[in-house]
């Protein structure tokens, strides 16, 4: 038998190790933050929704499940919807007639609805809730046929954000079960502030913040941002009730130590930062 050479057979050990590296990848899926921003981007085409499409379109391997944490759906206590058709909520007022015409019919998933509650023993069942516009306003761009099976986990409003940051990571096997998780908020969203503005010239305190949480994140300092409280004077403004910032909290509790995070949008208009990231 020949003797193979030294150096082909390094060569084969490194197609060897880039074929079980692909292996090992698969399966887990990374994790989203999005700011979802108005409701009518769900209908719109702008360059955050064709920055949402694209995300969707860079998952390779399609999700078994959606798990999407939304700003709105806020409860006392933590809930997990198990219901098997979820109706698209309209939880939203004065908008144009077309907007309440839309739809995302996607099946609903009690088996991983009901993993969560194994993975978070004190979360209860609702069997009723649908899904909240900050779930299908942006499902519709990420997965516009509506196929894949979407459930919610609820914010309780009631905790600490130390608190949601440990909860999601327990939920963290999820990611090599085939479930894309979202966290669906607003790192900056001040409404009152919005209204007070005739154009979306961003206020320097929304650019001031969030810049502030995306050298955070690019330094993988997430535990700065559960503490977002003593951060400066621009914290008050740029998160006055925590509902949309929750969801980023989220989102980060699902990163493993120094997996990558790439930004995917990063504009801001008036007091509401549009930033959307990737983990892995
Ligand atoms: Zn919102």
């Amino acid at each position: 038998m020949a003797l193979m050479p030294l150096t082909s057979c390094a060569m084969k050990l490194e197609q060897l190790k880039n074929i079980t590296d692909t292996f090992s990848n698969t399966g887990k899926m990374p994790v989203f933050f999005i700011g979802h921003g108005s409701p009518m981007n769900a209908i719109e085409d702008n360059s955050y929704t064709r920055s949402w499409h694209a995300m969707g379109k860079s998952v390779t391997e399609k999700p078994n499940a959606i798990l999407v944490v939304s700003a709105h759906w806020l409860t006392q206590g933590s809930y997990v919807s198990t219901n098997p058709a979820p109706e698209t909520i309209y939880d939203f007022g004065g908008f144009p007639g077309e907007l309440y015409k839309q739809t995302y019919p996607a099946p609903g998933s009690p088996e991983y609805a009901k993993e969560v509650m194994k993975l978070i023993p004190e979360a209860k069942e609702d069997k009723e809730w649908g899904l909240d516009h900050g779930s299908w306003s942006v499902l519709k761009h990420l997965y516009p046929e509506a196929k894949i099976p979407v459930f919610q986990v609820s914010i309780d409003y009631y905790r600490p954000m130390q608190y949601h940051f440990d909860l999601a990571k327990r939920l963290k096997s999820l990611r090599e079960k085939g479930v894309l998780i979202i966290g669906s908020g607003n790192v900056v969203h001040n409404l009152q502030m919005f209204f007070s503005r005739k154009d979306t010239t961003p206020f320097d305190w929304t650019i001031e913040f969030d810049n502030w949480v995306k050298d955070r994140i690019v330094n993988h300092d997430f535990q700065s941002l559960v503490d977002y409280e003593k951060h400066g004077s621009s914290t008050k403004l740029a998160v006055p009730t925590v509902d949309h910032y929750v969801p980023m909290i989220y989102t980060l509790g699902l990163a493993d130590k120094n997996e990558e995070i790439k930004f995917t949008n990063e504009e801001t208009l008036g007091s509401i930062s549009m930033r959307a990231f990737r983990v892995g």
